[in-house]
């Protein structure tokens, strides 16, 4: 997709309750983080108006076609829905860009694509779990019913607007739900776009609805209303805290909490391709500016190996080109705001000040405007208590830690806090497959770092990176409760 002028590109600062858009009075500034020009404003939906919303998605969900209709026919509906999005690329991609950290080209070959996909993927469950005849004694007939819960609350977060908030809706309308999303207050107009393609494509009005607003007002009375009978979210593990005991407050409500990560990838010196390596351990942390849950941030390498790997790493990392997000040619991405970049760069200081050496990077990069970029970082001689080493950093910051035998390298691996995700790079199967065993985290990659789109593996947490799973099997069914039916077969016999 080509370059585009950000200024062209049209917002509508609303959100979406009923089936429509509802204006709001100004409250909030947003900022692109290309150049930090505040380039629209946003309402807040307070208690009153996220309470009209929940109702209308409630009575939607009593009334529509959507939870009442043959499965099939809500199936026909998502695919629908996913092929308006694919042909709405060019609108949904450049909304994607102008307003998160998704370079242009990114946004229009992954973004807007797996949305689509991952909508669709969700659509063929529609029909396909009902529940279960259970093996009773056999003048009983059990049956295990699958059903909808109702209204479900989603919030989402900034770092991949539409997929991250796609991860949520998908599912849950699929099982027949419907749902409220409140996205991130820095990225909340890529969702307002799907809803209207939703209704274009026949999801009944109220099924699918968007309320904006900061997490403290929208979010917390989204969480806590009544009518909400799970919650999905995504996002830090503060807020996923927080979360989980809003809705034990109101009603011991479910939730699944996607939140966050330290990674490790544990390279041996046995990889098979050391230079591809680098380049597949340089991505892991430089995809999105390390903006992603999944960043590989704790590199952790067999030491006769660590000077070229660090090498080829510095040398992937030097190749990237910092730039606007409208600009083809980006392949690093602005950090999301200004004072989160001053956080990274706070992170790396105390890291320093602990005895860390910089090996690159490590301070902002200039670019036009008033975008903030922070240069992909390699922080060697860390140990466990190293800042860098304990706090999710979010950003483009790589720590280095050395091994001399596989135990070392597990204890080394495993983080106080989070378990997200991992990755071990060697030729040895038995030690690949020992190591899986060992790490405590919700995903292992071998021989590789990150996901594929095989939507039909589930993502989620150990520890405090999370509660249940996004993606796959699980994440439909997490969207559906299940009610025991016993039938006595003798009545009349
Ligand atoms: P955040 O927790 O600050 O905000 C996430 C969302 O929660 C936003 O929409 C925000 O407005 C809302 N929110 C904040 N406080 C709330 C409250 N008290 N009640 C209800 N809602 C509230 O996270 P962020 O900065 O937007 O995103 C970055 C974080 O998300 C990182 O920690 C990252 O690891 C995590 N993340 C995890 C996954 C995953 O799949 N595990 C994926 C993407 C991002």
């Amino acid at each position: 997709m080509d370059s585009f002028d950000p200024a062209l590109v049209a917002v509508r600062s609303a959100h979406f309750i009923g089936g429509r858009y509802v204006a709001g009075a100004a409250a909030l500034d947003v900022a692109r983080p290309s150049d930090g020009v505040v380039y629209a404003d946003l309402p807040i939906a307070d208690a009153e108006l996220v309470d009209r919303a929940v109702e209308d998605a409630w009575h939607a969900f009593k009334t529509s076609d959507w939870a009442r209709c043959a499965p099939r026919e809500r199936a026909r509906v998502m695919r629908r829905w996913a092929e308006l999005i694919e042909a709405d690329v060019e609108t949904l991609a450049r909304l994607e860009s102008v307003g998160s950290t998704r370079p242009i080209r990114d946004a229009a070959q992954w973004d807007v694509p797996f949305t689509a996909e991952g909508i669709r993927f969700y659509s063929e469950f529609a029909d396909k779990v009902g529940g279960e005849v259970a093996a009773t004694r056999p003048d009983h007939l059990g049956m295990i019913v699958a059903e909808p819960y109702g209204v479900i609350g989603a919030i989402a977060p900034w770092n991949f607007p539409l997929v991250m908030a796609s991860w949520k809706i998908a599912p849950a309308l699929a099982a027949g739900n419907a749902v409220v999303l409140k996205p991130s207050e820095l990225t909340p107009f890529s969702t307002l776009r799907l809803a209207e393609l939703a209704i274009e494509a026949g999801v009944p009005a109220g099924i699918f609805n968007v309320v904006q607003g900061d997490g403290r007002t929208t979010g917390d009375a989204l969480v806590r209303h009544p009518k909400i009978a799970k919650v999905t979210f995504t996002g830090s593990s503060k807020t996923g805290a927080a979360i989980m005991s809003a809705c034990a407050e109101t009603g011991t409500k479910p939730c699944t909490l996607e939140l966050g990560g330290k990674s490790p990838q544990i390279v041996f010196a046995d990889a098979p391709d050391l230079d591809l390596v680098a380049r597949r351990v340089a991505g892991a942390i430089t995809g999105n500016a390390g903006q992603v849950c999944v960043a590989g941030s704790r590199l952790i390498v067999e030491r006769s190996a660590a000077p070229r790997l660090i090498d080829g790493i510095g040398a992937v990392f030097q190749a990237l080109k910092a730039g606007h997000t409208w600009a083809p040619g980006t392949t690093l991405s602005p950090i999301i705001s200004a004072g989160q970049a001053q956080r990274i760069d706070g992170i790396v200081a105390r890291t320093v000040q602990q005895g860390a050496q910089i090996a690159t990077g490590g301070g902002r990069i200039a670019v036009e405007g008033e975008g903030a970029f922070y240069a992909p970082t390699i922080l060697t001689d860390v140990t466990t208590e190293s800042e860098a080493v304990r706090e999710e950093v979010f950003g483009p910051v790589l720590t280095v830690q050395t091994f001399d035998d596989e135990d070392e390298a597990l204890a080394l691996a495993s983080h106080e806090k989070y378990g997200l995700a991992s990755g071990v790079h060697t030729s040895d199967l038995s030690r690949a497959l020992r190591a899986m065993r060992s790490l405590e985290a919700g995903t292992v990659w071998i021989n590789r770092y990150g996901r594929t789109s095989d939507f039909v593996i589930p993502t989620g947490g150990y520890k405090q990176s999370g509660l249940g799973k996004d993606l796959g099997r699980h994440a439909f069914e997490a969207n559906l409760r299940f009610k025991s039916v016993l039938i006595d077969l003798n009545q009349g016999a």
